[in-house]
């Protein structure tokens, strides 16, 4: 029997504290800080890197935090923060550079005046930004342990009780290994989830909730290296012109075929400093992945970039590197259906208001994962982070009820995001030249119909994404609501054609 004194003892033990996060990337540095600004304490976050801004060549991609991502920074007041060290996609310039060296600056157009602005920064930026506001205001509620890796979770239980408690065991950068038991364990640890892997072992007798679910698309499998050039790198061999960091770039190579035709895609930095990320994305049999050492990779570029001073702005070092480096593949889209776990509790435990039993939750890249295709990787994660937060408004923060709405609010939105990752937009890196033709005359009609006859059809995915007002699961459905009018309108054309010309032929014989 739980008694009164013993409540006491639980609530000050666990009620809103002794949170455990895995990763420190963005979904569990936001979870960390929307959890302290709540009131709970004694938060601890779990990252494998050594710092918050370590810098990985081959992850150095950029987020455009859009009006869904600053639910959260609005919901934290870092918004305006944001915005000072981030390029605007008010004043997003992109500049093309053909293989003869003729360049053209447009700027992008703006889809609808009406949404938020959003701002384009480097992860490691966004993440410092993050770990820089636990820094500054949330220290006492929140530690971030740095070279820290969970390596194993367990459950036990409390004196031969039904009563289940966590245990989490954690290598530290000394070598040692520490042992947490946390009353909320929360996976924040993206695609190789081990907190999602744990679940999926332990809830393999019943059901596959935490086995992630395929949904391949055409973008998926591809295969990406990242080459970095230096700040305000030179665009002509004279070192006259020089690249400026707020402009995009897309530079257009000298090579033809689908296993040699190559391009470098350049996003904007707010930092001058900054040395530059250029994105190369292509099939798996590419022959840039053949590249084995610093001069194959100078002879390659500079056949394919005749327009750039190739070896002036990659150093023999960056070279050797990008030849070595296995870069990464795009994930295909996925999402799990299990998002929660609560523990066993004493029946007793659950009849005193606020006294729930442990439990476990998923966040971000750990329940949904996809290609960059549609941008919302970091925006569907803050999104989570929100939602989480609105389940424990709901229930006044008690985990028991918490966890099953988060589950219930967030898991609709989650299918039909990995949906919408599968078909908005996954012909956008020149892969098949038919393919794409297909994909934008689709596109094309559904913005000229939108446009004409609002009220019957709505615009591409692609740009209904963009309204952070509308969720995932509302966006789907208005797709899939032009999507069968259209196939119903091409049934009555066809219809409508096969009658003429049977009419013709009535009319011959
Ligand atoms: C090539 C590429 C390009 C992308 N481009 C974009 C883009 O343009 N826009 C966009 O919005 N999204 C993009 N994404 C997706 C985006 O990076 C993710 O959706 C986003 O980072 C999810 O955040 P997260 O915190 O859930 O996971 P992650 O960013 O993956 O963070 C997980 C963290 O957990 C840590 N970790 C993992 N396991 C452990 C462990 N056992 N112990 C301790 N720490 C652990 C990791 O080190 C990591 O820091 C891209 C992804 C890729 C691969």
């Amino acid at each position: 029997m739980v008694t009164e004194e013993l409540f006491t003892q639980k609530e000050s033990n666990n009620f809103c504290q002794n949170v455990l996060i895995v990763g420190g990337g963005p979904a569990g540095l936001a979870t960390a800080l929307m959890l302290a600004k709540r009131g709970w304490i004694n938060i601890t976050v779990l990252e494998q890197r050594a710092t918050a801004d370590y810098y990985e060549p081959d992850k150095s991609f950029n987020y455009q935090i859009d009006g869904r991502g600053q639910k959260f920074t609005d919901f934290l007041g870092l918004t305006d923060q944001l915005s000072k060290i981030s390029v605007s996609s008010t004043e997003f310039f992109l500049t093309h550079i053909k293989p003869n060296g003729s360049r053209k600056t447009s700027k992008l157009p703006t889809i609808n005046p009406n949404r938020k602005t959003a701002y384009w920064l480097p992860r490691k930026a966004f993440v410092l930004l993050l770990y820089q506001e636990i820094e500054k205001n949330w220290q006492d509620r929140i530690t971030v342990l740095f070279s820290a890796k969970c390596v194993q979770i367990n459950k036990k239980c409390i004196n031969n009780s039904k009563q289940e408690n966590l245990e989490v065991f954690v290598h530290t950068e000394n070598g040692s290994v520490v042992t947490f038991e946390p009353y909320l364990l929360v996976g924040c640890d993206g695609l190789n989830s081990t907190v999602r892997n744990t679940l999926k072992e332990w809830d393999k007798p019943t059901s596959d909730k935490f086995e992630m679910k395929l949904f391949p698309s055409l973008s998926s499998c591809l295969r990406y290296k990242v080459l970095t050039l230096p700040a305000n790198f030179p665009l002509v061999t004279s070192g006259n012109e020089h690249a400026v960091s707020t402009t995009a770039y897309a530079i257009r190579g000298a090579l033809r075929g689908r296993k040699r035709s190559v391009s470098l895609g350049i996003l904007p930095l707010k930092n001058p400093d900054e040395p530059r990320s250029a994105n190369i994305i292509k099939y798996p049999d590419h022959q840039i992945w053949e590249l084995k050492n610093t001069e194959e990779v100078y002879n390659f570029f500079e056949k394919a970039f005749p327009q750039l001073p190739i070896r002036q702005i990659v150093s023999p070092e960056e070279a050797e590197r990008f030849a070595k480096s296995e870069g990464g593949y795009f994930p295909i889209p996925q999402y799990c259906s299990g998002l929660h776990l609560l523990l066993m509790h004493e029946q007793a435990c659950l009849e005193i208001p606020q006294c729930s039993s442990a439990g476990i939750i998923l966040l971000g890249d750990a329940i949904h994962c996809f290609p960059p295709d549609i941008g919302q990787g970091v925006n569907s994660a803050l999104e989570d982070v929100y939602i989480l937060n609105e389940a424990l408004s709901q229930s006044n923060d008690e985990l028991s009820r918490t966890l099953p709405l988060y589950e219930s609010l967030r898991l609709p939105d989650t299918k039909a995001l990995v949906y919408l990752a599968q078909t908005a937009y996954p012909w956008q890196y020149n892969q098949n030249s038919l393919g794409r033709l297909v994909w934008f005359v689709n596109f094309f009609l559904r913005l000229l119909l939108s446009r004409l006859l609002p009220f019957i059809f709505n615009p591409p995915a692609f740009f209904l994404i963009q309204n952070h007002q509308l969720s995932y699961q509302q966006i789907w459905v208005m797709v899939q609501r032009t999507t069968s009018t259209l196939y119903i309108l091409s049934m009555i054309l066809l219809c409508g054609l096969l009658a003429l010309v049977l009419k013709d032929l009535v009319d011959i014989y």
